[in-house]
């Protein structure tokens, strides 16, 4: 949420980052519901003061002149009924104001690549090299059947497209990547919590998933609760309306939980294995910082950096990519994705998202912070994926297979897989 002097003054920048975000605002529009509804808020007061002095006036009047005050009485009876359509045309402004201020983007930052889509995003850096494999490499559904570890038959049977069973040892994988990337967050000194995942619209709203991403949101009641796509929401959340202490330095926050997205627009793409579904689990990392925007670019590299150290304990190759501006959400002010190795598709697959928020998610939140000098201002915020299962399985199966169809545990992982290096093959 951006301030309306500020969009006034930026009014050409932000309809450009409006039009490059493929988000459908007209800023011109915005500032003339804003106009309205300040010569609306003009009016009624106007309209109030009149007919308070003619109401002083009656009293004065009613003994000495009641002909001049039964005059009087009905031009009070006339301003209130301008005073009601003033008040209901208020609404209506105020309404289509608060819808548009709601989808106004946030600024981006000046080394974020121009772009349409993640196509134009701009390779940044690669780590570890491709398998080349010297046999018919098999992809994670083949091996997936293979172990017995995924089925998606039955999910589809049980649940509908985009969803699967894991079992056995893919279990075993699933929660050994998870408890991994938790255990890594938590020795570097992120707080640990557990967190709903079923959230109000308004958390929703809060965190900037609403009301764009109200269709990519299972909703389950009729009393405004929301299966969360992201432990994101319930972490930022956490301080929503307060005062948070960064005299200690950043809050960093750490959770596993599943997410739960419908996918709806993404009809056709991915259909195959577990690259898109439904609910996965991820482990994901907040930070929230002052708002200086040295710190939290720091705080950006810190956690694509705990990513990055993630895959290097999966023994994983991957690169960073900058995301470009037509291929970022409203939200989002600066991003690198994590794209992954994944043989079976021959191609880099994103596994992990990182994004430095600037102030725009506290201030939709109202999350404050009082600096050195007393000033109370609202703080920047960061996420990033730890990581995300079952995706994370496509190039952990795949990059490690050997000719026999055997997967080989990297040794970060073997302490959670009971001290197995190596899946056998049946
Ligand atoms: P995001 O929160 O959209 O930035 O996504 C973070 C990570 O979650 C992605 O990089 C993927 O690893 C994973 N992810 C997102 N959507 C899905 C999905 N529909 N199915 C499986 N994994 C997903």
């Amino acid at each position: 949420m951006l301030d309306i002097q500020y969009i006034r003054q930026n009014a050409d920048t932000l309809q450009e980052i409006a039009d490059k975000k493929h988000i459908r605002l007209s800023i011109a529009e915005l500032l003339e519901q804003h106009q309205m509804r300040s010569r609306t808020l003009q009016e009624t007061e106007q309209l109030r003061q009149q007919r308070n002095a003619l109401t002083r006036e009656i009293s004065a009047q009613i003994h000495t002149s009641p002909a001049t005050a039964e005059n009087m009485k009905q031009q009070v009876r006339d301003i209130n009924l301008q005073l009601n359509q003033l008040e209901q045309q208020a609404e209506q402004v105020l309404e289509k104001y608060n819808a548009l201020m709601a989808i106004v983007p946030n600024t981006v930052s000046p080394d974020t690549p121009d772009g349409q889509s993640d196509a134009d995003n701009l390779l940044l850096r690669q780590t570890g090299t491709p398998p080349v494999f010297d046999f018919v490499a098999r992809d994670h559904m083949e091996l997936g059947e293979l172990h017995d570890m995924i089925d998606t038959a039955r999910g589809v049977k049980v649940s509908g497209s985009r969803n699967y069973y894991l079992k056995g040892n893919g279990v075993l994988l699933h929660r050994a990547v998870q408890q991994l990337a938790f255990d890594l967050l938590v020795s570097k000194g992120y707080t640990p919590l557990e967190v709903p995942m079923m959230v109000h619209g308004a958390a929703m709203y809060h965190t900037a998933f609403f009301p764009l991403g109200t269709d990519q949101t299972f909703r389950i009641d009729q009393q405004d609760r929301w299966l969360t796509g992201t432990s994101e929401v319930a972490l930022v959340s956490y301080y929503q309306n307060e005062i948070i202490d960064l005299s200690g330095g950043p809050v960093r926050l750490a959770a596993a939980s599943q997410s739960f997205r419908s996918e709806v627009g993404s009809a056709g793409r991915d259909v195959r294995g577990l690259y898109r579904v439904h609910q996965f689990a991820k482990v994901e990392q907040v930070v929230l910082c002052e708002a200086d925007p040295e710190v939290s670019e720091q705080i950006l590299q810190e956690i694509t950096g705990n990513a990055e150290e993630l895959l290097q304990l999966l023994e994983l190759p991957y690169q960073v990519v900058a995301v470009c501006i037509g291929d970022m959400s409203q939200k989002t002010y600066k991003q690198y994705d994590i794209e992954t190795w994944m043989p079976g598709r021959e191609a880099y697959g994103e596994t992990h998202s990182s994004s430095n928020l600037h102030d725009f998610q506290a201030r939709r939140a109202n999350i404050r912070y009082r600096t050195e000098s007393g000033e109370l201002r609202f703080c920047h915020t960061l996420n990033n994926t730890a990581v995300a299962s079952p995706r994370i399985l496509i190039p952990l199966l795949e990059n490690h297979q050997q000719e026999d169809g055997s997967i080989y545990i990297p040794a970060a992982l073997r302490p959670y897989m009971n001290g197995m290096d190596l899946l056998a093959a049946p």
